[in-house]
């Protein structure tokens, strides 16, 4: 799977502000519930009070990512305040010879931000818009957590999926150029999106179909509907 390796270094060309973290020092504990933080007990919102957030996750097959976690802007105990937030996860995934095997785990790793819950945040993601708003709580910031506990914690959730050959996370609470990350996570859920199209056996008209602008612009899309209709 190819599709996305152009998106990918778009977006990684464009945190070029981003530090690779030190590996974690707390281990902090995940379970598969997402666990309710309240306001009293927040200590701040990334992505809260409508700033700007974005997140997406990518997959491919021939880049190899370096199992870290990279961040842009200030770490958890420099943010007083809700924040701009990004989140990118990049992953390498085994080449599987049938494509939909592939879409089928995209799936998969895009319905763990659903379900996985790390000590101390809370994710309010939604599937029908980028954003992913993350509660922090009181009591992790007092710890002293920080993104590379929370990121690490993140992929090695990722990297216990079995054809998940290496990660990357960036977080950024810094951006330089919002429109650009946001307008290109944009186009990864498109292309995600035409994947899911091609993948339910919907007829290969392009002149009707409304996804036809991302299918102009990433190279394979339309090769793979029409192998798709042929099979
Ligand atoms: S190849 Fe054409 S019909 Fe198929 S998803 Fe893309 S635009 Fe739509």
């Amino acid at each position: 799977m190819r599709l996305y390796n152009n998106l990918i270094n778009e977006i990684k060309s464009s945190l070029n502000h981003s530090i690779i973290l030190p590996e974690s020092k707390n281990s902090l504990n995940v379970s598969n519930k997402n666990s309710v933080i309240f306001l009293f007990d927040t200590a701040f919102e990334l992505g809260g009070s409508q700033k700007p957030c974005v997140s997406t996750l990518a997959v491919s097959s021939d880049m190899t990512f370096s199992n870290s976690v990279f961040l842009q802007g200030n770490d958890l105990n420099e943010i007083k305040t809700d924040s701009p937030f990004g989140k990118f996860v990049f992953i390498e995934v085994e080449d599987f010879p049938d494509e939909q095997d592939t879409f089928n785990k995209i799936k998969e790793l895009e319905a763990l931000r659903y379900h996985l819950s790390v000590d101390g945040f809370m994710t309010r993601a939604s599937t029908l818009s980028m954003r992913e708003q993350i509660r922090v709580s009181k009591k992790a910031i007092k710890s002293g957590v920080t993104f590379s506990d929370y990121g690490n914690a993140l992929l090695k959730e990722y990297l216990k999926f079995p054809y998940v050959k290496s990660a990357e996370l960036y977080f950024v609470t810094d951006f330089n150029d919002f429109e650009k990350l946001n307008s290109v996570a944009k186009k990864i859920s498109q292309t995600t999106s035409a994947l899911n199209h091609i993948f339910d056996n919907v007829m290969f008209d392009c002149s009707t179909c409304n996804l036809k602008e991302i299918c102009d612009e990433v190279d394979g899309l339309k090769e793979l509907h029409l192998k798709n209709i042929k099979k």
